[in-house]
């Protein structure tokens, strides 16, 4: 299997065999098509399968086409939320999208605590579609209305039980309730814990499951 047998654009093609990617993972392969039909997905997979791709991939693409001939860079909103427990994730994630989005014109950004909020805030005025974050910030900046997610079209929750063990589930919530209940949602967890299948149960319609 290629990346071309599961449709990726050529735009999108090019950034991957620039980050030297010829064949999809497994994980790719399953969530890949899911994600490109519009469905939820419930994910069952550790750091390492390739899981950051199998989910920004398809986003890129989904976004990249729906844009096609629309708006200009300074109407850009925030179309896709990825919410993830720590900045080094959020950054390495970032950082990825980046690589695979490079030929498109798709823009992403990460919010992170730690790191100056004016430098995240001159990074979201130039535009982006997509921004990585880590709950806390995120919702700093929600509270301080510098921020709107009333657009968003997909969001992805990555490593889910960890951002429930480091206590940041009300932060997630009071962020899920800023956006529009009509939305694509990928969630990712290792375990799948009491509270955490809670979740999965009202976020989740018709969820594709995922287990690598
Ligand atoms: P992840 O699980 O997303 O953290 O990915 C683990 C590592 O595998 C990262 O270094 C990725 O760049 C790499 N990777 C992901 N997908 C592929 C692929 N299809 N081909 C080669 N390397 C990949």
């Amino acid at each position: 299997m290629t990346f071309k047998d599961l449709n990726i654009i050529p735009s999108i093609m090019e950034g991957l065999s620039k980050a030297n990617y010829t064949n999809p993972t497994p994980i790719q392969e399953q969530a890949i098509p899911a994600v490109l039909a519009g469905r939820d997905l419930l994910g069952c997979a550790q750091t390492g399968t390739g899981k950051t791709a199998a989910f920004s991939v398809p986003i890129i693409q989904l976004l990249s086409e729906r844009s096609k001939g629309q708006g200009s860079k300074s109407t850009r909103h925030i179309r896709s939320l990825i919410l993830t427990p720590t900045r080094e994730l959020a950054i390495q994630i970032a950082d990825n999208i980046k690589v695979y989005s490079r030929y498109t014109d798709i823009r992403c950004t990460a919010i992170v605590g730690g790191v100056s909020q004016k430098v995240q805030e001159r990074a979201l005025n130039q535009g982006a579609d997509i921004i990585i974050a880590t709950p806390g910030r995120l919702n700093d900046l929600i509270n301080q209305k510098r921020i709107d997610l009333k657009m968003v079209e997909i969001l992805v929750l990555d490593e889910a039980d960890r951002m429930l063990d480091m206590g940041f589930i009300h932060d997630v919530k009071r962020i899920i309730a800023k956006m529009p209940n009509k939305k694509q949602t990928l969630f990712f967890s290792a375990t799948m814990p009491p509270e955490i299948t809670k979740m999965v149960k009202t976020l989740l319609v018709d969820p594709v499951k995922v287990e690598i």
